[in-house]
């Protein structure tokens, strides 16, 4: 019994070192799902590392133009593609493939890269944040999952961008597991019914 504990115990610990883990970019490894906090961790945006300085990530198939339709909209100013990866916000759509600097960047601030974790132990789970740890294990080499990420750039084939249905997250698992996977969006449906339980 106190042998499967110390296991229990050093698998989540070595979990949790992984998730609050922030990475050098020169560690990262082709293939890494890696992913960046948005607003204060209250969700985050998800990508594969395909090698020099570039991510594979599935971002909003509608322009910014259509999805703000609002008059807010002009505030927005156009900003130039950016000079590393030529990435330009208002025009790229769907699978893109930016630098690590266009990936982690939101409302003009760079936010820290982490490690998404495969195969984290159930334990773990219980101390995760959504949207960081997956019991699934990743089941391909780190070139299948390259290829996939580059298969899916080419052929735009991941469909229509939805944010509870096919969203950046979703993309990632995809191309570590041929899975699609939301633990975000599986954990707010569960505080949902956790608190639809409590006020009924
Ligand atoms: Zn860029």
């Amino acid at each position: 019994m106190a042998a499967i504990l110390s296991k229990i115990k050093t698998e989540a610990e070595g979990t949790l070192r992984l998730l609050w883990k922030k990475i050098d970019p020169n560690d990262l490894k082709p293939g890494d799902h890696i992913y960046s906090h948005r607003r204060y961790g209250l969700y985050s945006h998800h990508g594969i590392y395909v090698g020099d300085g570039f991510v594979i990530h599935f971002i909003q198939t509608e322009t910014k133009n259509n999805v703000l339709r609002l008059p807010k909209a002009e505030k927005f100013a156009h900003r130039p593609p950016c000079p590393k990866c030529l990435y330009d916000e208002y025009k790229d759509l769907g699978v893109v493939r930016t630098c690590l600097d266009c990936f982690c960047c939101h409302e003009e601030k760079l936010h820290s890269i982490r490690y998404f974790v495969y195969g984290a132990p159930r334990v773990g789970l219980l101390l995760k944040k959504s949207g960081t740890c997956t019991t699934l294990v990743s089941s391909r080499t780190a070139n299948e999952v390259v290829e996939e990420a580059y298969e899916l750039l080419r052929s735009q084939g991941f469909g229509e961008y939805n944010l509870c249905q096919n969203n950046c997250e979703h993309f990632a698992t995809f191309c570590q597991t041929g899975k699609k996977l939301c633990t975000q969006m599986s954990f707010y449906h569960d505080l949902e019914e956790w608190v639809k339980r409590r006020i009924s």
